[in-house]
């Protein structure tokens, strides 16, 4: 076994790593960009090294410097994580050519799956089924036509070098396939800098069914399947092992499937084949097709590790140190069943919009795993994935781990940025998710029950009151003598709406909360709040000048600072805003323009996305304040109105 090794990521997976190395006694090395010089990866790591600017470009994509910083620090092996240079064949062979180990697959092994034509052409050799269609070489957009009527419509156009689900296209009409093809086509070359597509018959009720394999170098084994249908966009969201519904027979293929995939290549380390299943014909044998093979630790590999107790990175630092297998087929055995859900900052009503800030507040409830790379107080930065963490239940059913991972969702803290958890919650209470009834269409279809934000109650607000102003237990402002005699107003907003609520003390104990025409009362006690004679099931937060409410629904409020209020209000409905921190990629208007409604603005590139911003109302451009290729920050002014 390795005596030290260096972490080439960031974030959760890089603690992930960090923790099983330290149970197996193997000393860490962590790497960190600038904007990560205090990242919990860093604090858990037994020895540090910076590498760079916070870009990705100027730190974790630096193989050279990070190939230094092993040999500096006397680390043996190099763990990737995924994302980054987890699956760079040049990264591998330059680790090799310093004399160390990659703990993951050959170079040769990432080459051959690393275009999903070549892939595909390879597994149809070794005998694994692979989606009808076509990837040969001729490009010729008529010939390519051609081979779309010959499968049949619907179909996929797809990027070979693709990935994130960017250059693919659904054509239904083989009128609109000249047009889908350019666009997928010029998406890919921006993309991955390489055009050539492949056609596939598109699956229309379509799961994603995934195995995981583990490779010696000589013989390769399958540790079961994972579902990961419930996507948006083509990203996971919520995923599970095993499937639901899976036989016996399908799960043998499968797994013999992978394991001929991952033998076809000489594969060594953790892997996993993904298949695409037709959920409209049922889960049988012979209806599943092989998409791709991702060669290194997925994001979701907790919930493989849940159903049969291994520690894959475990396994990844024993066979990379040179030892076989550690166990046959026959040793594996599935035990219940378990979900990930994937906690992300981002605005799910403004679309999903990635989002950023300071953890103010963040708790996450005991019966559950929780894999997470940031603390209370860290920021979620607009330079790399915006995940907090993911949470994994397992139980002995798929009914109990769902429940378990409904309540773990309801147990979850985050304030100091909006998060996903509220549609998390949503969709591990779905009727049909629960049946077991999923296909990668679920989420898009039900999108709008799913990301639906119910108003706050009125035991919701008065909570948040009560909250607001410290009271309950010990609170600050109890002990204050005239405050019997004084009612406190509380005003809370949210978004566009304002709460005016008053509290006064209660005779007999506890307090009055007044809404309007709406009285409730209120007492504090065995731990919690009573409100109208009721335990409530949320738990609310106070963090800098906002109040945050979590229970099913988060409910985040503001604590209007009286004066400031009336010194933004004049100049918010005329200044365009940056609405996170990012890059203005252009401006469209000159001083003097007049502009209507909804006009296009600007355009701010952040979290690897563009976003448009629009003018809120007709008016004149008074002043643009930022010039194009300006680093900007959250809330800075960017174009200025005027009537
Ligand atoms: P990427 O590498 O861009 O993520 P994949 O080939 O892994 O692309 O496909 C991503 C997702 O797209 C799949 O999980 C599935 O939801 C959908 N998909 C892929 N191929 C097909 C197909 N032939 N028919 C229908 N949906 C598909």
């Amino acid at each position: 076994m390795f005596h030290k090794i260096l972490i080439a990521n960031r974030g959760e997976i890089a603690a992930r790593i960090i923790r099983t190395a330290r149970s197996m006694g193997v000393a860490t090395v962590a790497v960190h960009s600038e904007a990560d010089a205090h990242a919990l990866h860093v604090e858990m790591a037994d020895q540090a090294v910076p590498i760079g600017g916070p870009r990705p470009a100027d730190s974790y994509l630096r193989g050279e410097r990070i190939i230094e910083a092993a040999l500096a620090t006397g680390a043996q092996a190099i763990h990737p994580g995924y994302g980054f240079l987890s699956e760079n064949p040049d990264f591998v062979e330059a680790v090799e050519a310093a004399g160390l180990v990659f703990i993951g697959p050959s170079a040769q092994a990432i080459r051959a799956m690393g275009l999903k034509d070549a892939a595909k052409a390879l597994m149809q050799k070794a005998g694994v089924p692979v989606v009808p269609g076509y990837h040969g070489a001729n490009q010729d957009p008529e010939h390519l036509a051609g081979a779309a009527d010959a499968i049949g419509y619907p179909v996929l156009i797809k990027a070979v070098a693709g990935g994130g689900g960017k250059g693919m296209r659904r054509v239904d009409d083989p009128g609109d396939f000249a047009d889908a093809l350019a666009s997928a086509m010029g998406e890919a070359a921006t993309a991955f800098g390489n055009d050539t597509v492949l056609i596939e018959k598109y699956i229309e009720k379509p799961r994603h069914i995934e195995v995981q394999v583990f490779g010696d170098g000589q013989r390769a084994v399958h540790l079961f399947e994972r579902d990961c249908s419930l996507q948006r966009r083509h990203q996971k969201v919520i995923e599970e092992a095993p499937a639901p519904g899976m036989t016996t027979e399908m799960r043998a293929a499968m797994g013999q499937a992978a394991v001929r995939a991952a033998e076809a290549i000489g594969y060594k380390g953790a892997g996993t084949v993904e298949f695409i299943v037709d959920g409209a014909q049922g889960l049988r044998p012979d209806g599943f097709w092989f998409m791709e093979m991702n060669t290194r630790l997925q994001v979701e590999h907790p919930v493989t590790e849940a159903i049969t107790g291994i520690d894959l990175v475990e396994w990844q630092l024993r066979v990379a140190s040179g030892e076989p297998l550690p166990c046959a087929q026959e040793d594996l055995a599935i035990n219940g069943h378990a979900f990930e859900a994937r906690l992300y900052a981002e605005d799910v009503p403004a679309g999903f919009l990635p989002a950023t800030g300071r953890l103010a507040h963040l708790a996450f409830p005991a019966g559950a795993r929780i894999d997470t790379g940031v603390r209370k107080g860290d920021a979620i930065s607009p330079w790399y994935d915006p995940m907090i963490a993911k949470i994994v239940t397992h139980g002995p059913t798929r009914a109990v781990a769902l429940g378990r991972l409904a309540a773990a969702l309801d147990g979850t803290e985050v304030a100091g940025s909006v998060t996903n958890r509220d549609f998390l919650g949503a969709l591990a209470r779905h009727a049909g998710f629960a049946a077991g009834d999923v296909d990668t269409g679920l989420i898009a279809r039900d999108i709008e029950a799913l990301t639906a934000t119910p108003a706050p109650g009125q035991e919701t607000l008065a909570l948040a009151a009560l909250t607001a102003q410290a009271l309950g237990e010990g609170g600050a402002l109890e002990g204050f003598t005239n405050w019997e005699a004084l009612p406190q107003a509380v005003v809370l907003e949210a978004g566009d709406s304002r709460f005016d609520l008053r509290i006064a003390r209660r005779d007999g104990g506890g307090w009055r909360v007044a809404l309007g025409e709406a009285v409730l009362d209120a007492e504090h006690r065995a731990g919690g709040w009573w409100i109208g004679g009721q335990r409530l099931p949320a738990r609310a937060v106070r963090s800098g000048a906002g109040v945050s409410v979590f229970g099913a629904v988060t409910h985040h409020f503001i604590l209007p600072d009286p004066l400031a209020v009336a010194a933004d209000a004049g100049a918010a409905a005329g200044v365009i805003k940056a609405p996170m921190p990012g890059v203005v990629k252009a401006i469209f208007v000159k001083p003097g323009q007049a502009v209507v409604k909804g006009a296009r603005l600007a355009v701010l590139e952040a979290m690897k996305m563009e976003h448009t911003l629009a003018a809120g109302r007709d008016g004149v451009v008074a002043e643009v304040l930022a010039g194009e290729g300006a680093q900007v920050e959250a809330g800075a002014a960017l174009i200025a109105l005027e009537e």
